[in-house]
């Protein structure tokens, strides 16, 4: 999709602002708290959901004597014959409306299906060097990104896993009638686990790639990225989507093993709960060894890859929101975000955009209390 055009009103420090967007990249550059980062969130409104998760009464501008924030997208599906499309959000009193071509919308998620957008924000730093559940959060993410089923397996998998658990919590000593209630919780477990699992690693080695080639390409060719999916099921055994039973086997003997260890502990101690992803720098560990910038640059070719694999997977091409990615990177990654992201409109926000990064193509806004300048030239 293209982005052509975006108007916002009363969206907090933005009183009103209207942009033409250029159809590969957009530049919005200006001092802390000036209102990048809200230029993004009025976009992300518009796909349906603030990425900020806010209150709805913060988003007028404070003491405004406005009362309805709005924020109209003009677009097309790029494979629509230019038929220019509008998304319209408005907030009043804490009501949402959403209107699709002046028509309100309903069932906002079936057009949210066509209308992607991939979202690059410092928190998804915490995806290389948080803790493993960030990561697992992250790979959930793009699996059901592709696969809608993904997420209602992993909520049918926590469920049983919190029933099993509770078990565990209440039990002091072994009690056989327990014992069996714990061996059908982890049949159950093990089923859904597989799956989880299995939604995981099918695009697994697909994103994989991907991310590969954005990062050689971010860094110039001089470090390889790899990535690797930790099974605490599996170990070191290589596995597919396609060896379900071989992995259901392998889960159920797991548990046996773990057995003890989970009485002591009072939880369910191995399954798709606990695995992992794994970095790596020219084989070295990203958690443990990555600079800064390596991070940021890990963190930027995942996000490439997931608009690539949306791309490949649904035909529908997602633009781009980089907010706050240039800094602690040096000229040369700069340089390839800022002008060498092919197939997809970018928009990305900055407070450091150095005078000599040079810019080749598109379009650059200063943006100063709120009020968005569009530079000349
Ligand atoms: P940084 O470079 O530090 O990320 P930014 O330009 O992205 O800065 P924003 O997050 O967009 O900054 O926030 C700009 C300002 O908007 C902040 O000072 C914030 O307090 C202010 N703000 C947030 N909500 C409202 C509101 N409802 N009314 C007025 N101002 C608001
Ligand atoms: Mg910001």
């Amino acid at each position: 999709m293209l982005i052509k055009s975006l108007s916002v009103r009363n969206f907090r420090n933005i009183a009103s602002a209207d942009f033409i967007f250029d159809p590969k990249v957009n530049i919005f550059t200006g001092n802390n708290a000036q209102g990048k980062t809200n230029l993004c969130e009025a976009i992300s409104l518009c796909f349906g959901k603030s990425f900020r998760s806010p209150k709805l009464s913060e988003l007028l501008p404070f003491g405004s004597s406005e009362s309805e924030t709005s924020v109209e997208m003009c677009f097309t599906f790029d494979n629509m014959n230019e038929k220019e499309n509008t998304i319209l959000y408005t907030q009043k009193r804490g009501n949402v409306k959403l209107k699709f071509n002046g028509i309100e919308m309903k069932e906002a998620e079936k057009l949210y299906g066509a209308l992607r957008y991939v979202l690059f924000i410092p928190e998804d730093l915490y995806i290389v060097k948080g803790d493993p559940a960030t990561r697992r959060d992250y790979i959930d993410f793009v699996s059901n990104m592709i696969n809608r089923v993904h997420n209602i397996k992993l909520y049918e998998y926590n469920k049983a896993l919190r029933q099993k658990n509770n078990i565990l919590m209440n039990m002091s000593g072994y009690d056989p009638s327990l014992g069996l209630m714990l061996e059908s919780w982890n049949e159950t477990i093990a089923r859904l686990g597989v799956n989880i699992m299995c939604g995981r690693i099918k695009y697994f080695d697909m994103l994989a790639q991907a991310a590969n080639e954005y990062y050689s390409m971010i860094n110039g060719g001089n470090e390889i990225l790899d990535m690797k999916y930790e099974s605490t099921v599996m170990g070191d055994t290589s596995f597919t989507a396609d060896d379900y039973e071989i992995m259901y086997e392998r889960y159920i003997q797991r548990l046996k093993e773990t057995a003890e260890r989970e009485l002591r502990m009072k939880y369910t101690v191995v399954g798709a709960h606990r695995d992992d992803v794994l970095f790596f720098i020219n084989s070295m560990a990203a958690k443990d060894y990555a600079s800064q910038g390596q991070i940021r640059s890990i963190a930027v070719a995942l996000k490439l890859a997931e608009a690539k694999m949306i791309t490949d997977k649904s035909g529908d091409v997602p633009v781009i929101i980089l907010d706050d990615v240039l800094s602690e990177l040096d000229a040369f990654r700069r340089g390839f975000i800022i002008n060498h992201i092919e197939n997809f409109q970018v928009f990305i926000t900055s407070c450091n955009l150095a005078d000599t990064d040079k810019f080749s193509e598109g379009r650059i806004w200063n943006v100063n209390g709120g009020k968005f300048e569009l530079k000349e030239g």
